[in-house]
C-alpha cells in the first residue's frame, strides 16, 4: 500500500514537473523587434508616426507596421517662424507618447527623422534664414529625448513623390515577384505592375508613376531605382503652390469684384458670407479653377500644365492625403460605384446646397473644412483632368487613407530608405523554407 502511495505521489510530482517544463517551454521568447519614428511636418499640421518591425526580417517586404499616429496640436511648423520658443512645447506631447509606446530599453537605438514639406519650402523661398532657424529650433528640441535623433530637414518635392510611391508599393506588396512554381524561382515575367501615387497636400501636390514608355523626356522628372533585383524608371513631379490650400489662395487672389464691389465665389455655398459671398455653382467653380492651369504652351510631346512634361497616366493609382480626406467626406471612395460622372454629379448637388442647411446637417465637421469641400472636390476633379485622366481611366484611381494599419504617405518610404531596409537585390531565400 505504501508503495502505491509513493507511486501515486511520484506521479503527481511528475505531472507537476511536466506542467512546469511545459509552462517554461511555452513562454514566448523575448520579441526581437525594432522601432522607428518619422515626423511629417506638413504645411497645415505635423504628425508623428511610429513603425515597428521584426529585426531579423528587415529586408523582407511588407514587414514594417505603423503602430501609432500622433497628431501634434497646432498648425504646421512654418507657422512657428515668429514664435520659435513655442516649438519645444509643440513637440512635447507626441514625443512623450512615443516614449511610452516604445519600450525604454529600445529608445537609444530608435531612429527619429523629421521631414518638412512644401510649407517649409515656401518659407525657405521667402526667407531662407528664418527657415533655418525653425529647423534649428526643431533640432534642438528633438535632441533632448533619449532616441537616436537623425536630423530635421526639408525634403524635396521629388523625394516626397518618390517616397510616397515606394510606400504604397511596399504596403501593397508590389515589389515581391510572383514565383514561377514550376521552377521555384522568380518568374522573369512575374514582375508586378506597380501603383502610381497621387498625393495632395496643403501647399504642394505630387504625381509619381511608372510610365509605359521608359524614356522620360525631361530628366528632372525621371528617377531610376533598383529595388529587390528589379529596375524601375519612375516619372515624378511636385507642383509647389498647387496643394489644396495654396490653390484656393491663388484662386481667391484672381477673383474679381462685381460692379457692386461684392466678391462672389461659385466655389462656396449659397449663403456663405465672409470676405466673399458664396454662389454655389460647380460649373462656374470648375471654370474658375481651370484658369489656374496654364495649358497654352508645352515644350514636350505632352504636358500636364505650366509647361511641365507628363507622360500618359498608366496603370492603377493610389490617391491619398487630402485626395482621400475630401473624397471620404463626400462618400466617394467606394470603388464599385464611383465613376467620374458620379463625382461630377455629387459635386453639382453638393456645391448648390445652402450653407445654413449644410452647417446644421454636418454640425460635427470642422467649419473650415466643411466650407471648403465644394472647392476641394472641384479642384480634385480639375487637377486629375489636367493629368489627362478620362472617364475611362478614372476607374484606375483608388482613394486610400491607410493600407492595413499604415497611413499612405511619404514617411514610411523615407524611413525604409534611410534605414537601408529596401535592398537593391532580391534577398536570397531558400525555396520552400519556413523562414
Ligand atoms: P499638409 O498639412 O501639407 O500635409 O496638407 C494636408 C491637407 O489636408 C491640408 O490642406 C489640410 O487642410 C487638409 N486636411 C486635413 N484633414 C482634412 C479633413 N478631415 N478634411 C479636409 N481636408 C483635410
Amino acid at each position: 500500500r505504501n508503495i502505491l502511495i509513493i507511486l501515486g505521489f511520484s506521479c503527481i510530482m511528475a505531472v507537476v514537473a511536466l506542467i512546469a517544463v511545459g509552462l517554461t517551454q511555452n513562454k514566448p521568447l523575448p520579441e526581437n523587434v525594432k522601432y522607428g519614428i518619422v515626423l511629417d511636418a506638413g504645411s497645415s499640421h505635423t504628425s508623428l508616426y511610429i513603425y515597428k518591425w521584426p529585426a531579423e526580417k528587415e529586408n523582407d517586404t511588407g514587414v514594417v507596421n505603423q503602430i501609432e499616429e500622433c497628431k501634434l496640436k497646432g498648425p504646421g511648423i512654418s507657422r512657428y517662424a515668429h514664435k520659435l520658443s513655442e516649438i519645444d512645447i509643440y513637440l512635447t506631447e507626441c514625443m512623450i507618447r512615443a516614449s511610452q509606446v516604445i519600450p525604454k530599453s529600445q529608445h537609444e537605438e530608435t531612429p527619429v527623422y523629421l521631414g518638412a514639406t512644401a510649407g517649409m519650402r515656401l518659407l525657405r523661398i521667402e526667407d531662407a534664414q528664418l527657415a533655418d532657424k525653425v529647423l534649428a529650433a526643431v533640432t534642438k528640441s528633438l535632441s533632448n529625448y533619449h532616441f537616436d535623433f537623425q536630423g530635421a530637414r526639408i525634403i524635396t518635392g521629388q523625394e516626397e513623390g518618390a517616397y510616397g510611391w515606394i510606400t504604397i508599393n511596399y504596403l501593397l506588396g508590389k515589389f515581391i515577384q510572383k514565383l514561377n512554381w514550376l521552377y521555384l524561382r522568380p518568374d522573369e515575367n512575374g514582375a508586378q505592375e506597380t501603383f502610381g501615387a497621387l498625393d495632395l497636400g496643403g501647399a504642394s501636390t505630387q504625381i509619381t508613376f511608372v510610365p509605359q514608355n521608359k524614356n522620360i523626356e525631361s530628366p528632372r522628372n525621371a528617377l531610376h531605382f533598383r529595388l529587390y533585383g528589379r529596375d524601375y524608371s519612375v516619372y515624378t513631379h511636385s507642383f509647389l503652390c498647387y496643394g489644396k490650400d495654396q490653390a484656393l489662395r491663388q484662386k481667391l487672389a484672381k477673383d474679381i469684384r462685381g460692379t457692386d464691389g461684392i466678391l462672389r465665389d461659385p466655389c462656396f455655398h449659397p449663403g456663405y458670407e465672409t470676405v466673399m459671398n458664396g454662389t454655389g455653382n460647380y460649373r462656374q467653380c470648375q471654370r474658375s479653377i481651370l484658369e489656374l492651369f496654364n495649358t497654352s504652351y508645352c515644350p514636350y510631346s505632352q504636358c500636364s500644365f505650366n509647361g511641365i512634361f507628363l507622360p500618359p497616366p498608366h496603370g492603377d493609382f493610389g490617391a491619398f492625403s487630402a485626395y482621400y480626406y475630401v473624397m471620404d467626406f463626400l462618400n466617394l471612395t467606394l470603388e464599385e460605384t464611383t465613376s467620374q460622372e458620379k463625382v461630377i454629379d455629387t459635386m453639382e448637388k453638393f456645391c448648390s446646397q445652402p450653407w445654413e442647411e449644410l452647417k446644421t446637417y454636418f454640425g460635427d465637421v470642422k467649419e473650415k473644412y466643411l466650407s471648403e469641400y465644394c472647392f476641394s472636390g472641384t479642384y480634385i476633379l480639375s487637377l486629375l483632368s489636367s493629368y489627362h485622366f478620362t472617364a475611362d481611366s478614372w476607374k484606375n484611381i483608388h482613394f486610400m487613407g491607410k493600407i492595413q494599419s499604415s497611413n499612405v504617405g511619404w514617411t514610411l518610404g523615407y524611413m525604409l530608405n534611410l534605414t537601408n531596409m529596401i535592398p537593391a537585390e532580391q534577398p536570397y531565400s531558400k525555396p520552400l523554407s519556413h523562414t
